[in-house]
């Protein structure tokens, strides 16, 4: 069908001007990452006639550049928690989530998950999904190993432990190396395949196809340089992942993170379905927050180290997780010209046999005054900060920001000085957590809290459970997006 008005994702088509409808199905479904597989699995497996529209040649999406690692727990605990031996009760997990996102969090959308979350469990591993039942009990951002079961949060961490008891939730893939996300997506994809789904690649969704009482018809998607409007007759799902590679809504919707960070994920990750959606009347959440990290473990034995700003001020307790450190970080920036990591010679060794952060030295001294110097801190605040520190940490305390004693020791000569400023060498780097405004359902909202009849979507395209990486743990997102593209899969079929 030709059009001589060029299609924008923010303009619908309107039902009324379609003559033909190209494709016809039950549901379409915008993207194959992990919330597009995940909700086709469901609508496939509730009878629905499903089809699904993906930009790239193949499925993954950043479910398969991630590394997969999948927050689950509460009701006991998972097989896996149990077998290591951990007791997670639900409402520990909820509290827990709660305490991560505070007034930001959706705490419908909490308890949906944490509820659910044994069951979301028994679902992967229905699929085939492997989880070990073992530990890795080493700080870490990510198992190297194929055990399963690790802290990936800010649980050990204050102010949280004043919340909730600590229980890992993060549930690593059985599989060597960081290659959680290519097996994840490898599974699902075959189980798409195993069912009546057709899957068009190469397929680009343009926008939505609205009818006058403003209900969801359908959508336009490009295929062989060919607009081809599709019908779908319970609805159209959403699944298109976050905008962290559109630099014009990153500067408009998170202008804190429009800073020089670097964005990972796919290049699709250019927000057209929260655009999509937006163009049909859906209101957004959260659209101004981030998940930015400074990954400056491994080696774990930099926690015994200390952040400082350019007044040699600490601003963080050094255990957190490392989103919750780079969030600080980035903030702590806006009054501060220079971040430097403070460690002694023994954790910079092990700093230089393995670690993502990619900071250089930014200097050395035999005593602190040297250091200082160097770095050209303020007369005697460097001295000041690690005098007071070493002083508490002997006796296994940190009075002012409260990191845990396993972390406390004091820090000895000679010292070294990483910088940490952004710009200057280490890797900060940044994805989006806003989008459409769901239910847990997976039902679109307005803003003005109606639903958008026809309309569903999930995962990175829509503001789910983590909403700030101050809060953030590995696993929430890809916990998330697959869960809720399988409520979404499901509310659409019924
Ligand atoms: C390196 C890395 C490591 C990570 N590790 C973890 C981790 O261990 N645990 C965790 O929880 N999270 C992790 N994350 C985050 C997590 O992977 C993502 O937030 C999540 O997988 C997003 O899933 P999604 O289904 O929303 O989007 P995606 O998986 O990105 O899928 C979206 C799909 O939509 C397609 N698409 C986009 N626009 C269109 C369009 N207009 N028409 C048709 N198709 C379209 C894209 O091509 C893509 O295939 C990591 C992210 C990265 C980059």
């Amino acid at each position: 069908m030709s059009q001589t008005n060029k299609t924008t994702a923010t303009t619908p088509r309107n039902s009324k001007d379609i003559t033909h409808w190209d494709i016809e199905t039950d549901i379409a479904i915008i993207g194959f990452g992990g919330a597009g597989a995940s909700a086709a699995i469901e609508s496939a497996d509730a009878g629905s006639k499903v089809s699904i529209f993906e930009l790239a040649s193949a499925s993954g999406g950043s479910t398969a550049l991630s590394s997969a690692e999948i927050y689950m727990g509460g009701n006991g605990g998972t097989p896996v928690q149990q077998a290591c031996g951990y007791h997670d009760d639900t409402e520990n997990m909820v509290n827990y989530l709660k305490a991560c996102f505070g007034n930001q969090a959706d705490e419908a959308k909490i308890r949906h998950y944490c509820e659910n979350s044994i069951g979301h469990y028994n679902w992967l591993t229905g699929l085939g999904v492997p989880f070990k039942l073992s530990e890795l009990k080493e700080r870490a951002i990510m198992a190297l190993t194929d055990d399963c079961l690790l802290f990936t949060g800010n649980e050990k961490a204050y102010p949280f432990t004043e919340h909730a008891s600590p229980v890992p939730r993060g549930h690593n893939l059985q599989v060597e190396g960081d290659n959680g996300g290519p097996l994840l997506m490898k599974i699902l994809t075959e189980a798409v395949n195993s069912r009546a789904v057709d899957v068009h690649y190469d397929s680009r969704a343009l926008t939505l196809i609205v009818n006058d009482a403003g209900d969801v018809d359908g959508i336009v998607v490009r295929i062989d340089q060919q607009e081809k409007n599709v019908r779908a007759r319970k609805g159209v799902i959403l699944c298109a992942g976050g905008f962290c590679m559109n630099e014009d809504m990153v500067k408009k919707y998170a202008p804190t993170f429009d800073c020089g960070l670097i964005p990972i994920g796919n290049p699709g990750d250019t927000g057209s379905g929260i655009l999509m959606g937006m163009g049909a009347g859906a209101g957004t959440s959260n659209m101004h927050e981030c998940f930015v990290s400074l990954p400056y473990y491994p080696p774990a034995s930099l926690t015994y180290g200390i952040l400082v700003n350019d007044k040699a001020q600490r601003f963080i307790n050094e255990d957190c997780y490392h989103g919750r450190v780079g969030y600080n970080a980035l903030i702590a920036q806006r009054n501060s010209s220079r971040i430097y990591f403070i460690t002694d010679v023994e954790g910079y060794g092990d700093y230089e046999k393995m670690s993502y952060l990619g900071a250089t030295v930014a200097g050395t001294g035999d005593s602190i005054a040297e250091l200082e110097q160097e770095l050209t801190l303020p007369e005697g605040s460097l001295q000041y900060t690690v005098d007071t520190y070493n002083k508490h940490a002997e006796t296994g305390d940190d009075p002012y920001f409260h990191k845990h004693e396993a972390w406390l020791r004091p820090i000895k000569p000679p010292y070294v000085a990483l910088d940490c400023t952004l710009g200057r060498g280490p890797f900060y780097p940044f994805f989006t957590l806003g989008g459409l405004d769901t239910l847990p359902s997976g039902e679109v909202l307005t803003p003005e809290g109606n639903i958008i009849k026809g309309l569903y979507a999930a995962g990175r395209t829509t503001a789910g459970i983590p909403r700030t990486a101050a809060g953030y743990a590995s696993g929430m997102s890809v916990g998330d997006v697959t869960y809720f593209g399988r409520m979404a899969g499901k509310t659409a079929s019924l």
